[in-house]
């Protein structure tokens, strides 16, 4: 069985305390390997490793560090086979995915950030004739990144590429029930011939290295994706040692459907946007809203739609909805289908775990596409994040009403609107309070554009221009005249 160690330094090394976790594939709840069970003095060490590597790092010439990350995507892509099933066997998502969207999308992370760093500008300001300031954008040293299970080698890279472009070394920690892309990603580092200590990974449990990354004076910038609830423990570490912190935290999000919508391509992006990843990421609109008119077409058509995917062995190419990541997330969408229930919902699909996948997944965490409608739009079904299979639908009958029921929620990650109204469309998108609007589409990305959310959903933006900013420390140079 495979052991996943600690990449310190250049080298894979044993935890200090030299235990491992099993690492379950949840398709099968079966452990296939063993991760790290690193604590405080293994963050030490990579802390150290990171010291000592930041003062070349971050003087290496902009090109030979863009020459490094490009190199890291190109492997990336020759071994995208490879690291597609680890992501599928990790996290129990269907291979197809991991091959067609993580993993192109972790190597287009590293050739974004790697070709962004060609291109900056400094700012320079005249004062008034008696002094002339310019902007040096220096790294910031120590760079702390933690990330969660859902897309672990594309959010582990959404961190790593900027933050290593802009001349920072980095620990970083996955989450511990999806080690095995991190650490191939390690391997694919050594190849590439990133210089030792520039990056560092140790792996363990969120209260073991999460808070000791957090709550350590030498590493003065963290990006943390992850639930709100560790969102605010990492906050409150942060705080009294003014760290420089972006917070990337979880969702609710409305995706609202007026009946003058083009319906076929609603319905479409709304299987998508409600089920992909087994509802499982961050952006998944898990609250449908369908003006009154188009409510019963909609429903009937969209519940028609959802029962045709096919759920399976994630590893089997025709699988489309894959495994819920562990025994505890599966508890969780349990616990609020029966919840929903409880508050007056009606299950229009899904909403019990399946009798059996196929023999090799017998002992899997699989739960189906379930629809949930009549429920209040304040009910806690629809203001708390599942983050799984399940959505609610509600009707509405006017804009006005619906931006009400978007607003209302603590989340503010991201919305979908589907309209053909082109001023109903601009309208609607500057009154919802979400990081990200999507108009007749959902999860287009464009790299250069601000990433976060609103409210519990975080604070600070990724992307473009604003993670190489956040990755450095603006300093103004003021030469008088
Ligand atoms: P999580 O439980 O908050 O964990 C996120 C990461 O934080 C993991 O690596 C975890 O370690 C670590 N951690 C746990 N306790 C910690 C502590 N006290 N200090 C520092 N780190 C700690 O989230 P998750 O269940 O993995 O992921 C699902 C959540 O992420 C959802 O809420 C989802 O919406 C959100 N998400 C947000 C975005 C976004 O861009 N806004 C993207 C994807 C996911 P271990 O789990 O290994 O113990």
């Amino acid at each position: 069985m495979t052991r996943i160690r600690n990449f310190i330094d250049g080298q894979f090394v044993e935890p200090m305390g030299g235990k491992y976790l099993d690492n379950i594939e949840p398709a099968t709840g079966q452990p296939y390997s063993q991760v790290a069970d690193s604590d405080a003095r293994d963050v030490e060490r990579a802390i150290a490793a990171a010291e000592k590597a930041f003062p070349a790092w971050s003087k290496t010439p902009a090109a030979e560090r863009s020459r490094l990350l490009l190199r890291i995507a190109d492997l990336i892509e020759r071994d995208l086979e490879k690291l597609a099933r680890a992501e599928s066997i990790d996290t129990g998502k269907p291979l197809s995915l991991a091959r067609s969207l993580d993993i192109p999308r972790a190597a287009s992370n590293f050739r974004f950030f790697a070709t962004a760093i060609l291109h900056t500008e400094n700012e320079a300001h005249v004062t008034d004739g008696v002094a002339f300031n310019y902007t040096l954008r220096q790294p910031r040293g120590i760079t702390g990144l933690i990330s969660p299970w859902n897309l672990p080698l594309y959010l582990l890279s959404w961190k790593i590429a900027p933050a290593l472009a802009v001349g920072n070394t980095a620990i970083a920690k996955p989450s511990e029930l999806t080690p095995m892309t991190a650490l191939l990603l390690c391997e694919i580092c050594v190849e590439a011939g990133l210089p030792n200590g520039v990056l560092n990974i140790v792996h363990g449990t969120g209260p073991n290295v999460g808070a000791a990354i957090t709550a350590h004076p030498k590493i003065g910038t963290i990006s943390f994706t992850g639930g709100t609830v560790t969102g605010r423990k990492v906050a409150e570490a942060a705080a009294p040692l003014f760290k420089k912190v972006s917070l990337e935290l979880g969702g609710k999000n409305p995706n609202i459907v007026f009946a003058d919508a083009d319906l076929d391509a609603a319905i479409a992006g709304s299987v998508r946007s409600s089920f992909a990843n087994q509802g499982q990421v961050c952006l998944c609109g898990s609250r449908v809203f369908v003006e009154r008119s188009a409510y019963q077409n909609f429903v009937e058509r969209f519940i028609d739609k959802v029962s045709q995917l096919k759920q399976g062995d994630p590893l089997d190419e025709k699988t489309e909805q894959g495994a819920i990541v562990s025994k505890t997330q599966l508890d969780k969408v349990r616990f609020y289908v029966d919840l929903a229930q409880k508050e007056g919902g009606t299950v229009a699909l899904g909403g019990k775990v399946p009798d059996s996948i196929n023999e090799r997944c017998r002992d899997g965490y699989f739960f189906p596409p379930t629809v949930l409608t009549d429920l209040p739009v304040s009910c806690r079904t629809n203001r708390e994040e599942i983050f799984g299979p399940v959505v609610t639908i509600t009707p509405f009958d006017s804009e006005e009403e619906v931006i009400g029921y978007a607003n209302d929620c603590d989340y503010g990650l991201a919305s979908s609107v589907w309209t053909q109204n082109l001023s109903r469309a601009h309208r609607v998108a500057e009154k919802i309070h979400t990081g990200t609007v999507w108009v007749n589409c959902w999860l287009v990305r464009d790299l250069r554009v601000p990433f976060g959310g609103m409210k519990q959903s975080g604070v600070g933006r990724e992307g473009g221009e604003e993670a190489l900013r956040f990755f450095t420390e603006a300093k103004n140079v003021c030469i008088a005249k």
